[in-house]
């Protein structure tokens, strides 16, 4: 039981906030002298929550609740996504704000942690609505986001578009056009070639060398993979251009399954024309469950969290699971995973390559030089392998899991900051 919680929480429904405190609980006995700091990780630093008042189309006038967390601060501005969901709740906004802090730390870039969303359903709206939550909700929060503050990001439903229109309303607020206030933004406005593929592409790297490691060769590799978006979508392609075989692909509409591996040229047709994998041509259709059972040696959940919790975990064969998306994998799960010698990759690490290309955008728009996409790939790969391998050999010589091998990599980075900083006044 948590005596510390903050009294705007619920303590008996602290949902994803609940899963990041008991990891941050499996590092307390690796901290040592740091440990005095330890609180300052179960207390986000700045919470807002907005109100998002829009014109729809028919005329009517809906709020929305809106919130931007900076969880912690120490290493640098916040940085993190913002995303827009129907299940978007305080809870969820501050545990991935948290999980940014500590991936952020844990592949060592300039940043605290920070994120942001709307609870809404994206798909009920026209373009015009959209922009204009958009632009309210960044209204709403430009006092509190900046190059220097904290720079929000894509994630669960926002894309490049958005960044736009993120990019130009605080700018006009501003009066000139300051391109570093968010990442994952168009090329042509002061974004980075390969930022969209390089959440897909990090989650790929992090399969490969993990792969390596284990002895599993990547050709003919049977791969099962969660959400068919840009993460899930492109660490497919790359997996398969690299040999593997995808053998499963679930999305919120449905799951197939080919054991002779998916053509993937035939689901993104799929997905381009009904939204959704589902019924794809050539392939057998799988049930909700089924796609936890499918006998497969990699398994990708790349779509939100929550998803392998302790009634599927017992029936995932997969040897390695790579965290695509953030928070998949409920800490029940994690133990059982854990006793059947599963290695999981976790999402702070796995799906770090995004954020880790939006530290290059940010650099790039600092300077307005700008990298080609061999450089960026180069370089994302360097920052991918030196964190895998550190927290490889921290895992085997401490005998805790890459997760906590992780935490402990990023909490010390984040609290010795904490500590040379000090606290004000
Ligand atoms: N939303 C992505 C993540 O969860 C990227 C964040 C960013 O680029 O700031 O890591």
């Amino acid at each position: 039981m948590h005596t510390d919680l903050p009294s705007y929480l619920n303590a008996d429904d602290l949902g994803p906030w609940g899963n990041y405190l008991a990891q941050v609980d499996r590092v307390a006995p690796h901290m040592g002298e740091l440990n005095k700091w330890l609180e300052t990780l179960k207390r986000p630093k700045r919470i807002l929550v907005v109100d998002v008042p829009v014109h729809l189309d028919n005329g009517t006038v809906a709020h929305y609740e809106g919130y931007r967390v900076q969880h912690n601060l120490s290493r640098g501005p916040g940085k993190g996504g913002v995303r827009f969901h129907p299940d978007v709740t305080l809870s969820e906004v501050m545990a991935l704000s948290a999980w940014m802090s500590v991936k952020n730390a844990a592949v060592n870039l300039p940043f605290g942690g920070a994120k942001g969303g709307i609870r809404l359903d994206p798909k009920q709206h026209s373009v015009g609505e959209l922009e204009r939550i958009t632009r309210r909700y960044t209204s709403e929060l430009s006092g509190f986001i900046g190059p220097n503050k904290d720079i929000p990001a894509p994630d669960v439903n926002t894309d490049a578009r958005i960044m736009a229109w993120m990019m130009d309303t605080y700018s006009m607020n501003q009066g000139g056009t300051v391109t570093g206030v968010v990442t994952g933004k168009p090329v042509e406005l002061g974004g980075s070639c390969g930022r969209q593929e390089a959440t897909g592409r990090g989650v790929f790297i992090s399969t490969r060398e993990t792969c390596k490691r284990l002895g599993l060769e990547l050709k003919g590799l049977r791969v099962a993979v969660q959400g068919f978006g840009n993460v899930g979508g492109t660490a497919a392609q790359l997996l398969a251009d690299a040999g593997a075989r995808i053998v499963a692909v679930q999305d919120h509409g449905g799951a197939v399954y080919s054991a002779s591996g998916l053509d993937l040229a035939l689901l993104q047709a799929q997905h381009r024309a009904h939204g959704s994998i589902a019924d794809t041509p050539n392939t057998e259709p799988l049930g909700r469950d089924a796609f936890w059972q499918v006998p497969c040696d990699v398994l990708i959940p790349a779509a939100l969290e929550g998803q392998i919790t302790a009634d599927n975990a017992a029936q995932i064969t997969a040897r390695v699971v790579v965290e695509g998306a953030n928070g998949p994998t409920t800490t029940q799960a994690d133990d059982i995973l854990q006793a059947q010698g599963v290695t999981i990759v976790p999402d702070v690490l796995a799906n770090a390559g995004g954020v880790i290309v939006s530290y290059f955008e940010w650099v790039q728009d600092f300077s307005s030089f700008f990298w080609t996409e061999a450089e960026i790939n180069a370089r994302l790969e360097h920052i991918m392998l030196g964190a895998l391998d550190a927290i490889w050999r921290l895992a085997q010589d401490k005998r805790v899991s890459l997760r906590t091998a992780t935490f402990i990599i990023a909490c010390q980075r984040i609290l010795t900051a904490r500590d040379m900083r000090g606290l004000y006044p």
